[in-house]
C-alpha cells in the first residue's frame, strides 16, 4: 500500500469512527428502558419491545465496528497493515474501505 491510499485510508475510517460514534449515541437513547406505563396499550408496548431488541442489536454491531475501526487505525501504519494474514498479499484498498478491520484478502476470505 503506498502511502497516498493510507493517508486516504486513515481520513476514512476516522471519519467513519465519527459515524458510528453518532450512530451508537442515537441507538442508546432508543434501547432506553420501556416504562410499565399501560397507557400506551398492550400492542404498542410489544411493538416498543420489539423495535427495543433490534435496536440493541444494532447497538451491539455498531460497537462491534467501532472497536474494529480502532482497531484498524491502530495499527495502520504499521508496515504491514493491509496484508492479508493468511496468503500476505496485499488487500486491494477499495476492500480495505470497505472493510477498514479486515485481515484477509478476497480469495481467503472466501475459503474461510
Ligand atoms: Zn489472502
Amino acid at each position: 500500500m503506498n502511502n497516498n491510499d493510507r493517508e486516504i485510508l486513515k481520513f476514512e475510517i476516522i471519519n467513519e469512527i465519527k459515524k458510528v460514534n453518532e450512530d451508537i449515541e442515537s441507538y442508546k437513547k432508543l434501547v432506553q428502558p420501556i416504562s410499565p406505563d399501560n397507557a400506551i396499550g398492550r400492542i404498542s408496548r410489544m411493538e416498543a419491545i420489539n423495535s427495543k431488541s433490534i435496536n440493541e442489536a444494532a447497538l451491539r454491531k455498531a460497537k462491534e465496528s467501532l472497536s474494529k475501526l480502532n482497531q484498524a487505525l491502530s495499527i495502520i501504519d504499521e508496515p504491514d497493515f493491509g496484508l492479508c494474514i493468511i496468503c500476505e498479499e496485499e488487500i486491494p484498498v477499495a476492500r480495505l474501505k470497505i472493510m477498514p478491520g479486515t485481515e484477509y484478502c478476497i480469495s481467503c476470505a472466501e475459503k474461510l
